[in-house]
């Protein structure tokens, strides 16, 4: 773990580890790359490459004694062997053991050295499934190996480990390369146990980190199967969450190494805004924006994550702290994910500051060039106060005056690098903006630990008064008409509506083309109904146009696809039919049922399904019915699903951790910062090797 002199002093010389990889037997151009595929780039990476299960080969099976479907080791000699023609050659060959019991090996591929080597009296050991086929017992392409026929029959003491493959790597040599990894570590222990971080462990009655791979990757049959409460996993658990915990203490105390301009005023200002709205602030919303306003007036940048369920009014809290910044003759930058979200933004925006006489402007890609160029001339001019807009902020010919505060909405949709690559392109000069993060999508406690650890945390606990929990029912597809004729009443009685069509295809185009559908027949069965349509396809102005329409009542039933999942603010909404809501996730149900219940009137969510309902899609909607508490979803969601894919900007697939998951070891979190710290004090130097070993490529991150 500790590096040499020349590696320390030489950022250019590989990692001993990198190298260590690179020269293991066995290891060439192609194999790297697929081992990077895997994100292993060295041999403490390959190392961590654990098996998701285990073989039992320890064990031989008389023949009399196979069971069907059964995975086992069996010996036998080789009785007789002939090549058939059955839908092409294959090898039959029979197998037989003192029990007089026989089985039988089929091969559909096989080389004449192969059919030589299975002449009768050889004597076999084979590995494989057994399967029962017209009363006979066979083994299809089983591992075999001979065996001498003096030979005492004895099978491997540990039990075979079953590695997560990749394309290109067999079993076989995933298997053979961790030996050969394992091989070099144990003897080069050094390498990767520094003393202090062992000592840790030890301290914990847990395993040292080579005892604890040995134990995970060569299991001794007589210790059984190494479980998920296993010493040796717990000790790599603990290890890969510290590593984690470690990046998240560095990104923290840069910030606090950062310069950021102090905002201090603007107590007139709230007051003035205050003044204007039709409602008092919650409690919640007072005591966040008390939080702000002291993070805001330091001379250190504001890294604040805010999280509240969806119309906790997290928009309003935005307002105050920009407001802050504008006392303080600061800009500020509100960003979001959508050209939607963006215009709802700055709608709120422009009608709670231009009574004061701020000037908001929006700067999205769907303005025409002269617009654009206007909105620029007024940001760099200082006139602009307040800059609304999507990802088209970030572009390098917009210029700030004086950047102060950056909002950013909905993050969740970006990565962590994403997140990173953002905020560099905040700073300015010596100083760095203030940054205040929102999320609607609530984030459990463990897992905001994961991707935003090195951000302070607000929460928005409380809704505004008077809002009543949305009732939520199932309903099956065939009963589409009756709930039809329900709309057609609710909307002449003077509420409004959204019919929501999603598909399972990401396919703008397909979910464009059903919601039109949807739309037409929707037109033909409620002709006395307004009804709008809004989707992806259609312009920015006129999905706006659509939006307003429906916001000011001239729509009574709007047809949406899932754009109108983030921002889309209509109090009089009260009613909301989900089509296909068996597949969707949960967390974009409750961000879509989040569209209604924003007024004083009781709503109600429909979940359209086609039936039958397969148990995951029961479970979700048994959720969706039984509570409408963001936070509590998302903890199911978390526990359906795994921490890996609840947010969405993660590919399905790509796992956030190796060995840890936060659903199960969130427990853990408390000693692993008591270690974290304690390995801090004891020795600062050997924290890069932890970090690295877990991390990876990902190093950069407490580089920043
Ligand atoms: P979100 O947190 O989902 O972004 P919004 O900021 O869009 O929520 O707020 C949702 C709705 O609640 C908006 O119509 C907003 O004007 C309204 N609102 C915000 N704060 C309050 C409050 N304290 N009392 C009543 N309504 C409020
Ligand atoms: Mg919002």
């Amino acid at each position: 773990m500790p590096r040499t002199d020349s590696s320390a002093s030489d950022p250019a010389a590989p990692a001993p580890l990198a190298a260590a990889l690179r020269d293991l037997s066995g290891v060439g151009p192609k194999i790297l790359e697929k081992l990077r595929r895997l994100r292993i780039e060295r041999l403490d990476h390959l190392l961590l490459h654990l098996p998701k299960g285990y073989e039992d080969r320890t064990r031989l099976v008389p023949l009399d004694a196979v069971q069907p479907g059964q995975r086992c080791l069996v010996e036998g000699v080789v009785q007789g062997a002939r090549v058939e023609y059955f839908r092409g050659r294959r090898l039959r060959v029979q197998l037989g053991d003192d029990s007089l019991a026989s089985l039988e090996l089929l091969f559909m591929r096989f080389t004449a050295f192969q059919k030589n080597q299975l002449a009768p009296g050889t004597r076999v050991r084979c590995f494989g499934e057994v399967k029962l086929w017209r009363r006979t017992l066979r083994m299809f392409h089983p591992e075999y190996e001979l065996v001498a026929a003096d030979e005492p029959a004895v099978a491997p003491a540990a039990l075979t480990p079953l590695y997560p493959a990749t394309t290109g790597l067999a079993q076989v040599s995933l298997r053979k390369l961790i030996q050969r990894a394992l091989a070099w570590a144990e003897a080069h222990p050094v390498a990767l146990e520094h003393p202090d971080w062992e000592r840790l462990f030890r301290a914990r009655g847990l395993p040292g980190f080579l005892q604890a791979l040995r134990r995970l990757h060569v299991p001794e049959g007589e210790e059984g199967e190494p479980g998920e409460s296993d010493s040796a996993r717990q000790r790599l658990i603990m290890e890969e969450l510290a590593a984690y915990l470690l990046v998240f203490d560095r990104l923290k105390h840069k910030a606090a190494r950062q310069e950021a301009a102090p905002i201090t005023g603007g107590e007139e200002l709230i007051q003035a805004l205050r003044a204007g709205l039709p409602f008092a602030l919650t409690g919640a919303q007072d005591r966040v924006i008390a939080e702000l306003r002291a993070d805001l007036a330091r001379d250190q940048p504001m890294m604040r994550l805010l999280q509240g369920d969806v119309g906790s009014g997290k928009t309003l809290v935005a307002a105050a702290a920009a407001l802050c910044a504008v006392a303080s003759d600061m800009q500020v930058a509100v960003m979001a994910p959508t050209e939607l979200l963006a215009e709802q933004h700055y709608r709120c925006f422009r009608a709670w500051l231009e009574p004061m006489r701020i000037e908001v402007v929006l700067l999205s890609s769907s303005l025409g060039r002269k617009a654009k160029e206007h909105a620029k001339q007024r940001i760099r001019a200082h006139q602009a106060r307040i800059v609304v807009g999507t990802h088209a902020l970030i572009q390098k010919t917009v210029e700030f005056d004086r950047l102060g505060l950056l909002i950013i909405d909905e993050q969740q949709r970006f990565g962590v690098h994403q997140r990173l690559a953002l905020r560099r392109k905040g700073e300015s000069g010596r100083l760095r903006p203030h940054q205040l993060i929102m999320t609607a999508t609530p984030i459990p406690r463990s897992l905001a630990m994961t991707f935003y650890g090195e951000l302070d945390s607000s929460v928005l606990d409380e809704l505004p008064p008077g809002r009543k929990p949305v009732a939520t029912v199932a309903m099956s597809d065939e009963r589409r008409s009756e709930l039809m004729l329900r709309i057609r009443e609710a909307c002449l009685g003077g509420q409004q509506a959204y019919w929501v069509c999603t598909l399972i295809e990401e396919s703008d185009v397909l979910q464009c083309e059903a919601a039109t559908s949807s739309w037409e027949h929707l037109r033909q069965t409620l002709p006395e109904l307004s009804i709008g349509l809004v989707h992806g396809q259609m312009k920015a102005a006129d999905k706006e146009q659509v939006i307003r329409q429906f916001r000011d009542g001239a729509i009574q039933l709007l047809v949406a696809t899932k754009v109108i999942e983030v921002g889309v603010d209509v109090p009089n909404a009260s009613l909301m039919v989900i089509e296909n809501a068996e597949r969707l996730g949960l967390a974009q149900l409750h961000q879509l049922r989040g569209r209604v219940g924003r007024g004083a009137r009781q709503s109600t969510c429909v979940l359209l399904y086609k039936p039958p309902l397969p148990e995951a899609a029961r479970e979700r909607i048994r959720i969706m019915r039984e509570t409408t508490d963001g936070f509590e979803i998302a903890r199911c969601d978390l526990r359906l699903r795994g921490p890996g894919q609840l947010l969405g900007a993660r590919q399905a697939g790509e796992k956030v951790f190796r060995v840890a998951d936060l659903t199960r070891d969130e427990r853990l979190l408390e000693d692993v910062r008591r270690l974290v710290r304690e390995f801090a004090q004891a020795s600062p130097a050997a924290m890069d090797a932890v970090i690295e070993r877990w991390l990876g490529e990902s190093r950069e991150l407490g580089s920043v």
